[in-house]
């Protein structure tokens, strides 16, 4: 670690507020490199669920007893620490359950009065939850689905979002951050292509908002979604951003209780912005300790973390590079890149390799990502990938690089080479 970031980050201070970094998996200290899935949680955050069910707990917006007002009053705050934490207006933040809900809520309400052969695009590095809402509506309605290419480097290729962009193209929904080629896809610089030609864009900032600070106005994206889990929240919240003008022409998602003003038996009338998106009772206790989250990570600074992460990635970058037989997926420009890294050891397999360190106690991910089609462009099925957060330390990537040496011992030279 530099002088430089000691300064700025404590990562051995921050480690003692994560609880579950202390356990051993199969006798070892737990390496947890697999924040790209979900991250793991402080005890600030962890308390803060226990706190609000003893001291809290009670439905919002129904009762206008004590408990009830204390509850509203603490999830209205979380509405404005998160709207705030990505510059948004109390009106244009919604919860859903995670990002793949606010997804499907976008797929099905901004397609409604789509008609056939209008065009939606997405990219070729696209998760699953950015391709089967829209791919399943396209179906329905006979919509045209289009892919943004990727280049051999893995960037997104703007020259072929130009040439596609055209008088159908009613939106574009693009991932910030690749959750396999680590890729920084430059958002700001699409937003403008995009709206240059009427059309929306949505943000898919699942890997981008948990590791650095993400202002959905400078980008002037229309829509943004993300998950609290992946930035030491807990799971079953996320969230929908979306610009005020444009929540309010669309239609609710999901209809009940809580998002609407007015109910007859024939017709409903609906409530107000965020609300109109939030049917039912909503994950009171989730939210709170999501703002909770928030408040600790940006105790530690949006622009800490990024630092600090670009030195690991850096670090284990230049390790990794030096396995013989490593394949490394995505840019290796690393001004392009967040902090993961998908790799495949020569011919074993992604899972045989997580395997073969989960018995060292390192936690990584080997699969297909929910990336299948992009998994399909790079010839293979699966790779595996170490992801970081801000509690990660070089150490655990030394521990990384010689579990993978032993995995090549293990397996043979020959499926390596
Ligand atoms: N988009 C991206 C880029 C992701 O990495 C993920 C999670 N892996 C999602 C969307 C979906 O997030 P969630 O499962 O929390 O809905």
């Amino acid at each position: 670690m530099t002088l430089q970031t000691k300064q700025l980050i404590d990562v051995e201070k921050i480690r003692q507020d994560f609880p579950i970094l202390k356990i051993k998996v199969n006798g070892k200290p737990l390496v947890y490199l697999d924040n790209a899935a979900t991250t793991q949680k402080p005890a600030q955050v962890i308390n803060k669920i226990k706190e609000y069910y003893e001291t809290s707990n009670a439905n919002v917006h129904r009762g206008i007893h004590y408990l009830s007002e204390k509850a509203t009053l603490q999830y209205e705050k979380a509405h404005e620490i998160v709207g705030n934490f990505i510059n948004s207006d109390f009106e244009e933040m919604v919860f859903t359950k995670n990002a793949t809900e606010s997804l499907n809520l976008l797929a099905y309400s901004l397609t409604k009065n789509l008609v056939q052969g209008d065009e939606i695009l997405l990219s070729q590095m696209e998760h699953h939850s950015n391709i089967v809402p829209w791919q399943q509506i396209a179906k329905e309605k006979k919509l045209v689905l289009k892919f943004i290419k990727i280049t051999s480097e893995g960037l997104l290729d703007l020259q072929d979002l130009k040439n596609q962009l055209n008088k159908k193209t009613k939106m574009v929904s693009i991932m910030h951050v690749s959750n396999v080629l680590g890729t920084i896809n430059p958002v700001k610089e699409i937003a403008k292509l995009v709206h240059d030609n009427n059309s929306l864009f949505i943000l898919d900032a699942a890997q981008s908002i948990p590791h650095m600070k993400v202002d959905v106005k400078d980008i002037d994206c229309d829509f943004a979604v993300f998950s609290s889990h992946k930035m030491i929240g807990p799971t079953g919240i996320g969230v929908l951003y979306g610009k005020k003008n444009l929540l309010q022409t669309m239609s609710p998602f999901l209809y009940g209780g809580d998002m609407i003003k007015q109910v007859e038996f024939t017709d409903s009338k609906w409530n107000d912005l965020p609300w109109k998106f939030e049917a039912g009772t909503p994950n009171i206790a989730g939210a709170i300790a999501f703002a909770e989250a928030i408040n600790y990570l940006e105790n530690i600074g949006m622009d800490n973390i990024p630092n600090y992460e670009k030195e690991l990635t850096k670090y284990a970058f230049e390790k990794l590079s030096q396995i013989d037989g490593l394949i490394i997926y995505g840019p290796k420009d690393l001004s392009k890149r967040a902090g993961l890294i998908a790799f495949n050891l020569g011919n074993i397999h992604a899972h045989d390799v997580a395997t073969i360190l989960n018995d060292e106690g390192i936690a990584i991910r080997g699969g297909h990502h929910c990336a299948m089609p992009l998994m399909g462009l790079l010839g293979v099925t699966s790779t595996a990938r170490a992801s970081f957060y801000f509690y990660n330390t070089k150490q655990e990537i030394d521990l990384l690089v010689s579990a993978l040496q032993k995995a090549k011992q293990f397996f043979g030279e020959k499926d390596v080479k």
